[in-house]
């Protein structure tokens, strides 16, 4: 197994042995000691992991968890000093991978790093003219370029683009995209398809992929509107 992992750990002892056991095992570690510089790293260097420490100088974990899941859905696993604090992670939501706890075997960590990845490596990978979704990294490319989705962008894309030219109306695309049932307005659903449209317009102008359909919903299909 291979992929760059990003240790995010401020102690430069562990971040070293955690380094050097994942290169051992075939990855490209890379460290960061700052809670403060992880959003730009990850936003410039797409890491397929993250290894997340929750006490960091800068900015702590629980801030970079969310303020990286608002624009990227990789795999993070973050990582404790103390037990209980798991539990209240837990009930954050903050959606990580998976959590340990210090003092770990950096052994362990590797075999916890491999199953996280394993489990996102299960994703299909959608791939339509240009378009290609890739579930593992949640990330959205057209003709190579990045589309910079947020978590329920790509979510939305991925959904219609299962079914080319299957019509879903805005609850059932509401239903897939919120599936805790908040309460959220129909309208919300318009705003991400138009952030949506945006975006692949920014990269091909001519590239009409979600198609309105007058007085009931939203399609995916390739061709022109
Ligand atoms: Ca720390």
């Amino acid at each position: 197994m291979s992929g760059n992992i990003l240790i995010v750990e401020d102690e430069p002892k562990l971040a070293i042995l955690l380094s050097d056991y994942l290169r051992a095992s075939g990855f490209e570690p890379s460290c960061l000691s700052n809670g403060a510089e992880v959003v730009p790293w990850t936003r410039e260097h797409k890491p397929d992991l993250i290894i997340l420490d929750l006490m960091l100088p800068g900015c702590d974990g629980i801030e970079v968890c969310k303020n990286i899941r608002s624009f990227f859905c990789i795999p993070i696993i973050m990582v404790t000093a103390r037990i209980e604090e798991i539990d209240i992670l837990l009930g954050l939501e903050l959606g990580a991978d998976d959590y340990i706890c210090k003092p770990f075997s950096p052994r362990e960590v590797v075999a916890r790093v491999k199953a996280v990845l394993r489990r996102a490596h299960d994703g299909q990978t959608i791939q339509v003219q240009g378009l290609v979704l890739d579930k593992h990294r949640y990330r959205a490319t057209l003709h190579n370029k990045d589309l910079e989705l947020t978590a329920v962008e790509f979510n939305l894309l991925q959904f219609l683009a299962n079914s080319p030219g299957r019509i879903y109306n805005r609850q059932q695309l509401m239903d897939k995209i919120y599936p805790d049932e908040r309460i959220v307005s129909d309208r919300s659903i318009d705003s991400h398809i138009k952030k949506l449209r945006r975006k692949i317009e920014s990269v091909d102008p001519s590239a009409k992929l979600i198609h309105s359909v007058y007085g009931v919903g939203y399609k995916f299909e390739q061709g022109t509107s």
